[in-house]
């Protein structure tokens, strides 16, 4: 996964902190993350999105996320035992043949996975980008999505700190976890890691 911020307009004027937010814009590039990563960020609406489209490019070789968890593990499925690679490479054939048998690549893709990574160029106000942050920096978001804005957030820091070191997941930026019973339960790990986020290279 590659994370670039791309530009950014920030009024100069001596405002506070939200009201520099509020009329702020920051626009990303976030290449190799998977369709399920993209699908997540997506839902997020004040915001504009540009994503590559799979319906004109070849996806025969498609590139994919593995999970951590996927890894090393093998599935028999109707006598066949496939790992996950193996089943990439095998829609990646299916997909290549349907190709050749005419269908266009915008059926064709179809049958891709989740896995399949995407490039998303989006802009986003800094308050919807602080909203974003808080809820997709928690512990409970998804661990793709979290890395993204894990990482997001760590490039904000470094170049606007006044603007973005008081955010991370609601624990650090409120102080108290809103999670109930789903909380990871170490809010003080967490926040101890948000700390220091983007400070001194961290
Ligand atoms: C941990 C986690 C688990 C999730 N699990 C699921 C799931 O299982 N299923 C699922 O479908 N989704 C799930 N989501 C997605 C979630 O439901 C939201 O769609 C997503 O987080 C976007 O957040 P949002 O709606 O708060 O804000 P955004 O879309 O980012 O908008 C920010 C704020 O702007 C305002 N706003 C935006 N649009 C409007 C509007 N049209 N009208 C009025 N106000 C508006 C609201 O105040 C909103 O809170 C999950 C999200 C997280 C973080």
């Amino acid at each position: 996964m590659k994370v670039l911020l791309l530009s950014k307009n920030v009024p100069k004027v001596n405002a506070d902190r939200d009201t520099l937010l509020r009329h702020s814009y920051f626009t990303f590039l976030v290449d190799g993350i998977s369709r399920a990563c993209s699908h997540q960020l997506v839902r997020h609406r004040p915001a504009s999105y540009s994503q590559q489209s799979q319906r004109y490019v070849a996806m025969k070789n498609f590139p994919f996320v593995v999970p951590d968890s996927v890894r090393g593990k093998e599935v028999t499925v109707e006598g066949k035992t496939l790992t996950y690679d193996d089943l990439m490479s095998l829609i990646g054939k299916f997909y290549e043949g349907l190709v050749d048998a005419g269908a266009p690549k915008e059926d064709a893709r179809f049958v891709l996975p989740n896995a399949c990574t995407t490039r998303v160029l989006f802009t986003m106000n800094g308050e919807e980008l602080v909203h974003f942050l808080r809820l997709r920096t928690c512990t409970r978001a998804q661990w793709e999505i979290r890395k993204m804005a894990v990482e997001m957030l760590r490039i904000l820091r470094e170049k606007f700190p006044s603007l973005f070191s008081h955010v991370g997941p609601n624990c650090y930026y409120l102080g108290h976890c809103t999670e109930g019973e789903k909380s990871c339960g170490r809010p003080e790990d967490v926040r101890r890691f948000f700390a220091t986020l983007g400070k001194r290279g961290a």
